[in-house]
């Protein structure tokens, strides 16, 4: 169905995804280095704000929900999708 008005409908869709788009081309997937480029695939978030990566496995809890991880003194800080909304631009 087209406007009458001959609006510019745009064609590129955004797809809703965790990862942003990586700096420079790199197509060399190399476990843990994936996500020091393109960032962490988070699992699930427990519900005391805390998840791990599916690639490194590292664990990761949101600093806006916990202060620190309860049990892993090196986990990554990084906000849970409640939190993260901040950033997104809607
Ligand atoms: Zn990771
Ligand atoms: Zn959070």
């Amino acid at each position: 169905m087209q406007t009458l008005w001959g609006e510019n409908v745009p064609q590129q869709r955004r797809k809703k995804k965790q990862r942003p788009p990586s700096p420079k081309p790199s197509y060399s997937i190399t476990g843990a280095d994936d996500c020091a480029i393109i960032g962490h695939t988070l699992n699930v978030w427990d519900l005391a704000g805390c998840t791990t990566c599916l690639d490194c496995h590292v664990k990761i809890f949101c600093p806006r929900c916990i202060s620190a991880h309860p049990t892993d003194a090196n986990a990554r800080p990084i906000l849970c999708k409640r939190h993260e909304e901040r950033t997104v631009i809607r």
